[in-house]
């Protein structure tokens, strides 16, 4: 399989380049140069067999390709969980990917490209440091996944004070060859710091610099296969294929249900639930991509104003009608987040993080109007990494997964960075040198 530049203007690429590079030399991000079918059918019950199943023809032809297996069982060594939910309007689960070390989906996605990064590099490689800008969630899942590794270093960016206290402590807690910089900004502006960074030729060069953000191939392929599984499992149980509703911010997570459903998965409708930040639902309806500002809310991993992924949605699926046809949005300002964490619990007995209660909204949204089909409710991430926003709403304490408790007793160092480039860049260089 080769990959594609959104934006055509670059040859194609091995997965192997494409892991690598992050996004292509035209600025566009890669993608297959066909969507390839799964067996599902004959794909093991397992997550791992799921995911061998449904990564093999991406792989076929890469040098990479004889490691699937064992990047699959490094990568998917977290449990995936669907839950069922006791609901009497219609069959409908909760999909658990909140059991990894940063308690959010993103580990998938981040171990698995760490994975098949260690695999690609060559002895006497400089070290490689890997940028990433994060709202929140994504530096966890990254740091974790590369934290301890040889031949690598992380360089977080995130915006001071905008994300909560067990975020930042996830962020700067790791020490070694994890560095945690809090920017006196936003986060579009930890954002426009390694964009320009990675687009620095020289910098590039003088440090080695990689990226691990959340358009890079290497994270959103291992999503498509937690839902083959899923569907496959709720198909099993139930004899019907279920709709998914996905939080979404940046349009990763979604994106990777809607390639699980194009690849032969067994997925009826999906519905992206958004927070306040309605640019994909605008463009659902109005057909029309108007980036917006990001908006600050309580679900802050999906305050999106630009979602990148979108670029390979439509490249992916250019007949919009078809999309739109089994693709719709929703939106959820803050206080219909609380209201849906609060009545989610009541209804389900579910303790929802913010993200996750925009799914569990629509899905209520639904049964009320009379829906009675299966659905399974996506849930991305721990409600105790969202104890402040969580706890006082349901009047009770939460308790913390073992890996995210072990993260919040090492000690943590907070490292303020001034907002402007030449800061960050100077920051780069005073790294310690490793061996
Ligand atoms: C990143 C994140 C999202 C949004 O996922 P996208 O792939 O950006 O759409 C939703 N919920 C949580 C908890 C996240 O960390």
């Amino acid at each position: 399989m080769r990959f594609l530049s959104t934006r055509g203007g670059v040859a194609p690429a091995t997965l192997s380049e494409a892991v690598l590079r992050g996004l292509a030399d035209d600025g566009g991000l890669y993608v297959p140069e066909r969507v390839p079918q799964v067996e599902v059918e004959t794909a093991a019950d397992d997550l791992a067999g799921a995911a061998v199943a449904t990564l093999a023809p991406y792989f076929e032809g890469d040098a990479l390709a004889p490691a699937l297996s064992d990047i699959v069982r490094e990568a998917f060594d977290i449990s995936c969980v669907l839950s069922p939910l006791p609901d009497a309007d219609g069959p409908s689960a909760l999909l658990e990917l909140f059991h990894g070390p940063s308690a959010a989906f993103k580990d998938f996605g981040a171990r698995f490209l760490a994975s098949c990064m260690a695999r690609l590099a060559r002895p006497g490689d400089p070290v490689r440091t890997i940028l990433v800008a994060t709202s929140g969630d994504t530096g966890g899942a990254v740091a974790a996944a590369f934290h301890g590794r040889p031949g690598f270093r992380v360089v977080v960016l995130y915006p001071d004070g905008l994300i909560s206290a067990r975020q930042e402590h996830q962020l700067t807690a790791w020490g070694g060859n994890v560095h945690a910089f809090a920017l006196a900004g936003r986060f579009d502006d930890c954002q426009a710091h390694v964009k320009r960074a990675l687009g620095d030729a020289a910098l590039v060069r003088a440090h080695a610099l990689g990226s691990a953000n959340s358009i890079s191939l290497g994270r959103l392929l291992p999503q498509v296969a937690y839902y083959v599984w899923a569907a496959r499992g709720f198909r099993a149980g139930h004899g019907a294929s279920p709709g998914f509703l996905v939080p979404t911010g940046n349009l990763g997570n979604a994106l990777a249900c809607v390639l699980a459903r194009a690849m032969g998965a067994p997925i009826g409708p999906i519905v992206l639930c958004l927070n306040a930040n309605r640019v994909l639902l605008q463009f659902l309806e109005q057909g029309e991509y108007l980036p917006q500002p990001s908006i600050a809310t309580i679900a802050n991993a999906m305050d999106v104003g630009a979602p990148s992924n979108l670029e390979r949605l439509s490249t992916l699926f250019p007949d919009s009608a078809a999309l739109r046809r089994g693709l719709e949005a929703r939106s959820y300002d803050d206080d219909a987040i609380r209201a849906a964490i609060v009545a989610a619990h009541a209804r389900y007995g579910v303790v929802a993080c913010p993200h996750t209660a925009t799914a569990l909204a629509e899905l209520m949204r639904r049964r009320d109007a009379g829906d009675a089909r299966p659905w399974i409710a996506v849930a991305t991430a721990h409600p105790a990494k969202f104890d402040t926003v969580v706890e006082p709403l349901l009047g009770q304490a939460i308790d913390v997964p073992a890996a995210l408790r072990t993260t919040l007793e090492r000690p943590s160092q907070r490292h303020v960075l001034e907002a402007d480039y030449g800061a960050f860049v100077r920051a780069l260089r005073e790294l310690d040198p490793l061996p």
